[in-house]
């Protein structure tokens, strides 16, 4: 009975927001019901988006956070959900898509890009203007704002050196504010949390002027070294983070779990600490994996394993 009273509120408050979007649909941002996530997955599975709210400027991104604060409606910022995996229930929130915020503007050795910006278009900017730092972070498939909340990092380079400030959006108030990357409290693979209740707008990056071909080498030899180590089939990159600077991956597979599969998913015999998608993995069959990983590793070795993935949905 509870479950249907909850499932009923839930149908109302997401009916109210919905015509409160299609209002903001006559001012212009893009909205869409039952979105597959498993078509923009990194992972190529999960669950359904119920309703996905695309803002292609700052006045509409304000625009959906006011009605997003003003119905108190959970909701979700996926950047290019290469971190994300969404539960096969999907999501009933809102979910709040940065991938149209979406633009890069150079000045002297800075570099600031929208939050829905992809690295990879920021290494190649960087690159055709001849400013060098972020090439180590060569292939990793992140938004900007994405990989700052997750302090996205490779080869000894971790994106927080690069920041000079970032702009959000304080939901707490509505007002666009500035940080400087010196006083968040970055830490291996995480802001900390700093950025719970606020929508990352852009970043400013401080590069330093090199030679084109040196950064076209060190971009080179970062992908060839993903080529080499990585698999190739869709996942979310590595699901566990270091242990005490040791590789997560070395305990999955000393725990014998390399290519071990669930439906679809599968342990990557090329690297443990992969899970990838062979054609049909669901959501479940990712997460069953990394419980049997976990549970495992913990019981031979004793060691916990901290996630890097991040699971969300209903
Ligand atoms: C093949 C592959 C290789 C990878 N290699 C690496 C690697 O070498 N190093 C590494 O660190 N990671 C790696 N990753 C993981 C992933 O790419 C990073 O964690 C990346 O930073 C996630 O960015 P995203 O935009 O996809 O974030 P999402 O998965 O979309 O979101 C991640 C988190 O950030 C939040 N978020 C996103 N945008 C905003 C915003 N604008 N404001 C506030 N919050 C926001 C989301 O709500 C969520 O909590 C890899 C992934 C893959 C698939």
């Amino acid at each position: 009975m509870l479950v249907l009273k909850n499932f009923l509120i839930g149908a109302i408050i997401l009916d109210i927001i919905k015509r409160a979007f299609e209002e903001s649909v006559k001012g212009g941002i893009l909205t869409k019901t039952h979105v597959e996530s498993r078509l923009f997955s990194f992972y190529a599975g999960g669950g359904t988006l119920d309703l996905a709210v695309f803002p292609n400027s700052l006045a509409q991104l304000i625009n959906v956070a006011n009605i997003i604060k003003k119905n108190s409606v959970e909701f979700l910022i996926i950047g290019a959900c290469s971190n994300t995996l969404i539960r096969d229930s999907g999501y009933s929130g809102i979910s709040l898509m940065t991938k149209f915020l979406n633009d890069i503007c150079i000045s002297e050795n800075f570099l600031t890009a929208l939050s829905g910006t992809r690295l990879q278009t920021v290494i190649s900017e960087a690159r055709r203007n001849g400013l060098s730092g972020i090439e180590d972070l060569a292939g990793i498939p992140a938004s900007i704002g994405g990989a700052v909340v997750m302090n996205s990092g490779a080869c000894g380079t971790e994106i927080c050196q690069l920041v000079e400030k970032i702009s959000f959006l304080d939901l707490s108030d509505l007002q666009i504010k500035e940080v400087l990357s010196s006083d968040v409290p970055f830490e291996y693979r995480s802001s900390n949390a700093f950025f719970n209740d606020k929508i990352i707008t852009s970043v400013m990056f401080k590069l330093k002027s090199e030679n084109q071909a040196k950064i076209s080498d060190r971009i080179n030899s970062a992908l060839a070294r993903r080529r080499n180590t990585q698999p190739s089939e869709p996942s979310l990159g590595c699901v566990f983070k270091k242990i005490n600077g040791f590789s997560a991956g070395c305990y999955v597979e000393a725990a014998g779990l390399k290519g071990t599969r669930i439906g679809g998913a599968e342990i990557s015999v090329k690297h443990a600490n992969f899970i990838i998608n062979t054609g049909n993995g669901t959501a479940s069959d990712y997460i069953a994996l990394v419980e049997i990983a976990e549970n495992l590793v913990q019981s031979k070795f004793n060691i916990t394993l901290n996630r890097e993935i991040l699971i969300k949905g209903d």
